[in-house]
């Protein structure tokens, strides 16, 4: 989420937060829909161009950051919430954000996402949910259905499957909510609310794989229209699961978000000194690392 003061000079269009990069997903792919949706929106921050960053980690999504004539970084697997860390203490003045998928966020990045979200950093997360691992052919993923056979679980796969909203809203994320790639209108507009939330916003987006994982969100494939689906929650009321999927997954909207005033984040420039002597030794190396970068450019006088 971002508190930045639009200026009157800002793009206007889509077309100005469109890279010269030719895009390389497979034909078909839902992040097309995905990136003509953030690339329509982010005029609507009213901020320039050098002040929103993407960062990414590793997977289909994660090439997000290039198509975007924004500053961004292709960085490490799973890593990308703790690099934004670095960057968000380091330059309140950024809109960041990060583009993650199930893979990387919740099997390689599991530990890096449920610390972002309890420390309420001060960024946009969307992570793009295939249920599958993509760019290496169709493993299956912390998201995939039991039972799923792939070419690594030719039998099936015996493992149960996360509710990336569930699992941000036990780690006390506190604007949570989960939306689809095929319906633009749905998605703007939770990347809207996510985007003025100050501190971490979580957006699960169901997206399609049509290469390894057609109808990764079948249960909203069946309906005419994926609104059907949407039910809108806000903090304090129960999360409502269940009809129409079995697991837990299948509906849309906000599921959290402050209804008054949340705890301020707490990784700030004025504290970065604490915050590198406390993750030299303890949960989250990367942030450490990201901060010692800037401790080293001189951001930080003493670690
Ligand atoms: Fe998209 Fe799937 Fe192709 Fe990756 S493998 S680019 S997620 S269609
Ligand atoms: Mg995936």
């Amino acid at each position: 989420g971002t508190a930045l003061v639009p200026i009157a000079d800002a793009p206007q269009s889509g077309k100005d937060f469109t890279s010269d990069q030719e895009v390389r997903w497979c034909p078909g792919c839902g992040d097309y829909a995905v990136l003509k949706a953030v690339q329509g929106f982010l005029p609507g921050l009213g901020l320039r161009r050098e002040n929103i960053v993407f960062v990414s980690g590793i997977g289909c999504s994660s090439r997000f950051p290039y198509y975007l004539d924004t500053y961004g970084m292709h960085s490490i697997h799973g890593r990308a919430p703790a690099i934004a860390t670095g960057i968000a203490t380091a330059r309140e003045d950024l809109s960041v954000w990060v583009v993650t998928g199930d893979g990387d966020a919740l099997s390689i990045g599991g530990n890096h996402l449920i610390h972002v979200l309890r420390r309420n950093v001060n960024m946009t997360i969307l992570l793009f949910n295939n249920r599958i691992y993509g760019l290496t052919k169709g493993q299956y993923s912390p998201t995939s259905e039991t039972g799923k056979i792939t070419k690594s679980t030719p039998a099936g796969s015996v493992d149960h499957p996360f509710n990336p909203v569930s699992l941000a809203l036990g780690a006390e994320g506190t604007f949570v909510a989960r939306t689809v790639d095929s319906d633009r209108k749905h998605l703007t507009s939770v990347l809207s609310a996510a985007a003025a939330h100050r501190g971490t916003s979580l957006v699960e987006i169901y997206q399609n794989c049509p290469i390894f994982n057609d109808g990764a969100y079948g249960v909203l494939k069946d309906r005419d229209s994926a609104a059907d689906a949407i039910i809108p929650l806000v903090h304090g009321e129960p999360v409502r699961f269940g009809a129409p999927a079995e697991d837990g997954q299948g509906r849309l909207g906000v599921f959290r978000r402050p209804t008054g005033e949340v705890h301020v984040d707490h990784v700030t420039p004025a504290n970065r000194e604490r915050i590198v002597v406390h993750n030299a030794h303890a949960d989250d190396p990367t942030v450490a690392f990201a901060l010692s970068r800037l401790t080293a450019s001189g951001e930080i006088t003493r670690a």
